[in-house]
């Protein structure tokens, strides 16, 4: 985590504070126009270089997290901090360049551009980080190597089986090297084969010191991974670690 790689995008008010935490969620509440309770009192934290499986069943209130921690809506009540910011003191400019620096998103349905090669999919994550083509090309074609595409450089999406898009996907979010992977449901789209494929890629990536948090529904997903937060109806009903624990700071 680095504030040099914001510099510029955030104020003082801002400003990280130190610790390892790259979310820190306090007393969170999140109620919809409508009056919908999303979430209640949701105390979470997340530290550096921890696997982490939000798990819960449809309506529980994960996408409601996601889109909290990805920094893409804010809480009604409570504070939600991500790579050390104060996610409710940032302008949406601030917020932007946030994501664009700390948070890589991988999803269900891929999202790739349809008419661009994997390179250039790839690469295009680097879009927004003041990167020459050049060098957002040879970034997207190590990441591309990186998850095992390699062979794959110059095919569009269309020439991909479902595994291999979000491999492509994945490298996408990875190539900024952000704080933070935020994968949801990133095997829902994919057969049980691909999906170990891809889980086996993010196991991988976590035990290279990637922060990561998946968003399942799935429960056996969720306890093939070190970290399991599992959420009901608007609130962390258990928080269990198994496995190599990483480290925890009072
Ligand atoms: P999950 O991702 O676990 O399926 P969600 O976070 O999508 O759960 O939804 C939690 C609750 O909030 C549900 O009752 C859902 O209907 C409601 N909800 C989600 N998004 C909105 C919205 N934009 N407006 C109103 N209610 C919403």
């Amino acid at each position: 985590m680095s504030a040099a790689r914001i510099e510029g995008a955030a104020h003082a008010t801002a400003a990280p504070t130190g610790g390892a935490a790259v979310i820190e969620l306090r007393a969170v509440g999140k109620t919809y126009a409508g009056g919908v309770e999303a979430l209640r009192g949701v105390d979470m934290r997340v530290e550096q270089g921890e696997l982490v499986a939000i798990v819960g069943p449809s309506g529980s209130g994960k996408s409601t997290l996601l889109n909290l921690i990805g920094t893409l809506d804010t809480a009604t009540t409570g504070q939600v901090r991500v790579a050390g910011y104060d996610v409710g003191a940032l302008s949406d400019a601030k917020l932007s360049a946030l994501r664009a620096r700390h948070i890589g998103f991988v999803f269900q349905q891929f999202h790739l551009a349809p008419g661009r090669d994997a390179l250039d999919n790839v690469a295009d994550g680097l879009l927004y980080g003041g990167v020459s083509g050049r060098e957002r090309r040879a970034r997207a074609r190590a990441t591309l190597e990186r998850v095992g595409l390699g062979h794959r450089l110059a095919h569009r999406p269309s020439e991909l089986s479902g595994g291999e898009k979000q491999r492509v996907a994945i490298a996408r979010a990875l190539v900024g090297e952000p704080d933070l992977l935020l994968a949801d449901e990133p095997t829902g789209a994919l057969d049980s084969a691909a999906g170990r494929v891809v889980m086996d890629l993010v196991r991988e990536l976590n035990a290279a010191g990637t922060t990561i948090c998946v968003i399942t529904h799935d429960n056996e997903i969720a306890d093939a991974l070190p970290r399991r937060v599992r959420v009901r109806d608007g609130e962390i009903v258990s928080d269990a670690r198994t496995g190599a624990v990483p480290a925890v700071h009072p």
